[in-house]
């Protein structure tokens, strides 16, 4: 089988977002398809899964990190995204703060991210009671689209849209010129 010139770039993907918005439940879903309750531990240091999926007849090859609770006091460095090619930026549909918070990460992104950098919006933990739900799904496409990001909402625990999310940024990768 011929190799896949595609398949040469390596695409580094960050979750990013509020601490407690669920990245590390998200990648652990869609690397292991397992959902984990209580919170993960923040010990342990900047971390990566690689992952290879499949668009169309080629293949993207994504190198996905996630966050160790830097987050938490906002010092995820600016180096750390300034080469990225994705970024995923979620917030928790049950945490209001958490939304609020996106314009500030928006703002941080556009200082030191690449301007090329494929951004999308995602609000998690879709599959909470309705009634604690405090970002209606409106909201996120409101905002998504004010930023010109994708926005699709997910869920860690259901698996919803898991595949999907990841799918759709490396399908953007792979396509945007
Ligand atoms: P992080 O700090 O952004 O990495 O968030 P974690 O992945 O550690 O998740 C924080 C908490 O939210 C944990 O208790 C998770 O079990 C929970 N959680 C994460 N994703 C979901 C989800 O999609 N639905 C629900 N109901 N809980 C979630
Ligand atoms: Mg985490």
């Amino acid at each position: 089988k011929p190799s896949d010139p595609s398949l040469k770039i390596l695409h580094k993907t960050i979750l990013l977002g509020d601490s407690g918005v669920g990245k590390t439940s998200l990648l652990v879903k869609f690397d292991t398809g397992k959902f984990q309750t209580g919170n993960f531990s923040a010990t342990v240091g900047i971390g990566f899964t690689n992952k290879i999926i499949s668009v169309d007849d080629s293949k993207v090859k994504l190198q996905i990190w996630d966050t160790a609770g830097q987050e938490r006091f906002r010092s995820v460095t600016h180096a750390y995204y300034r080469d990225a090619h994705a970024l995923l930026l979620l917030y928790d549909v049950t945490n209001k703060i958490s939304f609020d918070n996106i314009r500030a990460w928006l703002s941080e992104i556009r200082d030191y991210a690449n301007e090329q950098v494929v951004i999308m919006l995602i609000g998690n933990k879709a599959d909470c009671n309705p009634s604690d739900r405090m970002v209606k799904r409106e909201d996120g496409e409101r905002l998504a689209k004010e930023y010109s990001v994708t926005f699709m909402e997910t869920s860690a625990k259901s698996g919803l849209n898991v595949e999907i999310a990841f799918m759709a940024v490396a399908r953007e990768l792979l396509f945007k010129k």
